[in-house]
């Protein structure tokens, strides 16, 4: 890791030096607006704007107009090494090209009708977060090295297997695995405890170790292809979402980028919850090097971008025993408020009174 994070500074420091052949003071959002309307719509079809740009974008993680769309003027001037003005009018003519529409509080509701709930084994964890773990949504769980974030992580991929009328959604998981710590046997634990088939069980988890954050980023992408071949999608897990981000961006110098491609990250996840009406779970560490980032030395990695994509942000800590505590953190709808619970060989479970 460090390594790669050593390799990535020598490259950024002989791209800087660098002259931009592009000429992007010259673009009009006339010509912008000639590209294609669509979802779909890519970076490439930004007319005016030429490959070494394109490629920059690419290496900043803005892999697709989203991206661009989401992202600000400041961040992207600074990024692609351009003035202000044209990143800002870039963003511009990328989001009126983007069906980046408003819906009536009515479909809205509609939509919310449709929101679907895994159970976390736990009634006052489960009611903390409104019922479950939610579709439509990223929760988030951070916290400590063994707080529980992982085993939260193994309970949900069982759960989400099991009958809607047991608190899942009979779906499949997509496990994104950053740090090696996916475990067969502690599925097969949990199944068992469940009274799932172990082997059925682990057949419908389809784990994905990732290298780079460039890797993550690409698994994320590729998910859709996985729906486009007909698996029942339920649930993704990022475990951790933000552990390479944090090894390969060391020092302030990069911590613009690391943001962004994090920020693009997170809006693909975020845009497959909405699209597919699955639910995300992932996890964080929190900081145990204050010094290198900006805020709270409690806080989670990733700071406010992460803060405001999250439905659900879960503090997690380690108690006594086997004993857990979640507190809820900043949600849009329920109040905050912490609930106990225990891990145990057979997984999550209420604290007996
Ligand atoms: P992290 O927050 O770092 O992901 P984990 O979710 O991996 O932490 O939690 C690890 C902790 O979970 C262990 O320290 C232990 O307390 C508990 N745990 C893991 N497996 C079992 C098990 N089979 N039986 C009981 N407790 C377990
Ligand atoms: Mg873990």
């Amino acid at each position: 890791m460090i390594n790669m994070a050593r390799k990535k500074e020598t490259e950024e420091i002989s791209e800087t030096s660098e002259e931009s052949e592009d000429v992007l003071e010259d673009i009009k959002i006339s010509e912008l607006e000639n590209a294609p309307v669509s979802e779909n719509f890519k970076i490439e079809d930004i007319s005016g704007i030429g490959a070494a740009t394109i490629k920059k974008l690419r290496d900043a993680g803005y892999t697709d107009a989203m991206g661009i769309a989401t992202s600000n003027p400041t961040t992207l001037a600074e990024i692609c090494e351009m003035g202000e003005p044209t990143a800002a009018k870039i963003i511009q003519a990328v989001r009126s090209k983007l069906k980046m529409d408003f819906v009536t509080g009515m479909d809205f509701l509609e939509k919310m009708k449709n929101v679907k709930k895994i159970t976390t084994s736990s009634k006052a964890l489960d009611a903390l977060i409104g019922g479950g773990v939610e579709s439509q949504a990223i929760t988030e769980a951070y916290g400590a090295y063994g707080s529980g974030k992982s085993q939260l992580a193994f309970q949900l991929a069982v759960n989400v297997q099991l009958p809607e009328d047991q608190g899942g959604l009979n779906g499949m998981v997509v496990w994104v695995d950053t740090e090696a710590t996916f475990r067969p046997s502690r599925i097969i634990q949990l199944a068992k405890a469940k009274g799932l088939d172990p082997e059925k069980t682990l057949q419908n988890i389809k784990v994905a170790r990732a290298f780079s954050a460039d890797h993550q980023v690409l698994l994320v992408e590729r998910i859709p292809e996985l729906f486009a071949k007909g698996f029942n999608i339920k649930l993704v897990i990022i475990d951790s979402l933000t552990s390479i981000f944090r090894s390969e961006y060391v020092g302030r110098g990069t911590l613009a980028e690391r943001q962004q491609k994090l920020n693009k990250h997170i809006h693909d996840l975020q845009r497959l919850a909405d699209r597919y009406n699955i639910a995300i779970y992932v996890t964080n560490q929190v900081m145990s090097r204050p010094d290198i980032f900006f805020g709270d030395p409690t806080a989670a990695v990733g700071g406010h971008i992460l803060g405001h994509a999250s439905t659900y942000r879960l503090y997690l800590r380690h108690s006594k025993g086997e004993k857990r505590v979640a507190r809820l953190v900043d949600s849009p709808s329920m109040p905050e408020g912490e609930a106990a619970f225990n891990i145990t060989e057979d997984g999550l479970s209420d604290i007996e009174s």
